[in-house]
C-alpha cells in the first residue's frame, strides 16, 4: 500500500494498455476520485494516496477493464465544455455531435434574423446534450426536446436543470410530440447504425449503450426516411433541418431531403476525420 499518485497512475496505464483499453483512462478516473483537475493532479504526483482513495481507484480501473465505459463509472461526459450526466439509458455524447452543434449554430446565425424568436426541436434527445447546448449557446431559441424513452427524458431533464437551460421536454415517438406546431429549426442525432453492422461498434459500446439509440434498421436509414416523410408537414416555410448521419450515408440522406424539400439547399458536411457526418437542409 502507501502508493504515490504517480505510482498508481503508472500501474493503471500499463494494466489498461495490457487489456487493450485507453491508457489515459487512469488519469480521468483518479481525477474524479480525488475531485481534482489535471493541473492539481500533476502538481501532486508525489503525494501518498490515502488508502481508501487508492482502493477506490483500483476498483474503478478494474471496472473499466471489464468493459464498463468510463463515463458510466464517473457518471458524466463533457460536451461542448459542459458536464452531462449519463447512464445506460442514453447514448454517451460524442465529439462528432459537437461538430453538428457548431455547424447548426453557424447556420442559425447567418440564416435567421437574430431578433426573431425561433422554435427549435431536438428529436431523440437522449442525455439532452443537443437541446441543452443549443439553448445555452443561443438564448433566443425556444427549445423543445423529445425522446421515446422515459428513462432518457429523466436524465435529459436533470441535465437541463443542473446546467440552467429552460427546455420544453415531450415524451413520444419521433415527430409525433411535435406534430401540432410549426418549427423553425429541427435537429436530430437519430440511431443510424445498420442492423448487422454492429461489428463497427466497439464491444464497450455494443454492451453498454442503448440499442434503441444506435440501430436504424437494415440499412440504418429508417429514421431519415420517416423524417423525410413527416417533416414537410411541421416545418415553417423558412426552416433549417440538421441531422447527424453515419460515415457513408451522406448521399442517401441528402437525396431523401432533396426529395422532401425540392427547393431547398442541402449540404453534406464532413467531420474532422473526413467522414460524412452532417446533412443540413435550408428550406427556402
Ligand atoms: N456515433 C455513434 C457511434 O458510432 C452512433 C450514434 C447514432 O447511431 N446516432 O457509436
Amino acid at each position: 500500500m502507501h502508493k504515490k499518485v504517480y505510482e498508481a497512475l503508472n500501474w493503471a496505464s500499463s494494466f489498461l494498455k495490457e487489456h487493450g483499453r485507453d491508457e489515459n483512462a487512469g488519469e480521468l478516473l483518479l481525477m474524479w476520485i480525488l475531485g481534482w483537475n489535471r493541473a492539481r493532479l500533476l502538481s501532486e504526483l508525489r503525494m501518498v494516496l490515502p488508502e481508501s482513495k487508492y482502493n477506490h481507484f483500483l476498483q474503478a480501473v478494474k471496472e473499466h477493464i471489464s468493459g464498463r465505459p468510463i463515463q458510466h463509472i464517473i457518471g458524466y461526459e463533457e460536451f461542448f465544455g459542459r458536464k452531462f450526466s449519463v447512464n445506460e439509458h442514453v447514448l454517451i455524447p460524442r465529439p462528432e455531435t459537437e461538430e453538428l452543434i457548431v455547424a447548426v449554430l453557424e447556420r442559425v446565425d447567418s440564416y435567421f434574423d437574430p431578433s426573431s424568436k425561433l422554435k427549435c426541436a431536438d428529436i431523440g434527445t437522449g442525455s439532452g446534450a443537443i437541446a441543452v447546448t443549443m439553448k445555452l449557446e443561443r438564448q433566443h431559441l425556444a427549445v423543445s426536446a423529445s425522446d421515446i424513452s422515459e428513462a432518457a427524458l429523466k436524465i435529459a431533464q436533470k441535465n437541463a436543470e443542473t446546467l440552467g437551460a429552460e427546455i420544453d421536454f415531450r415524451h413520444g415517438d419521433l415527430l409525433e410530440p411535435f406534430s401540432n406546431e410549426k418549427w423553425d429549426i429541427v435537429i436530430s442525432n437519430p440511431p443510424y447504425i445498420p442492423i448487422g453492422e454492429e461489428d463497427i461498434l466497439s464491444e464497450v459500446v455494443r454492451e453498454h449503450e442503448p440499442h434503441n439509440a444506435l440501430f436504424g434498421g437494415e440499412d440504418g436509414l429508417d429514421f431519415y426516411r420517416r423524417f423525410a416523410n413527416d417533416l414537410p408537414k411541421i416545418v415553417n416555410e423558412k426552416a433549417l433541418v440538421a441531422f447527424e448521419i453515419g460515415a457513408s450515408q451522406g448521399e442517401e440522406v441528402a437525396a431523401l431531403m432533396k426529395k422532401a424539400f425540392p427547393n431547398s439547399k442541402t449540404e453534406i458536411i464532413f467531420d474532422i476525420n473526413g467522414k460524412d457526418r452532417i446533412v443540413l437542409t435550408q428550406i427556402n
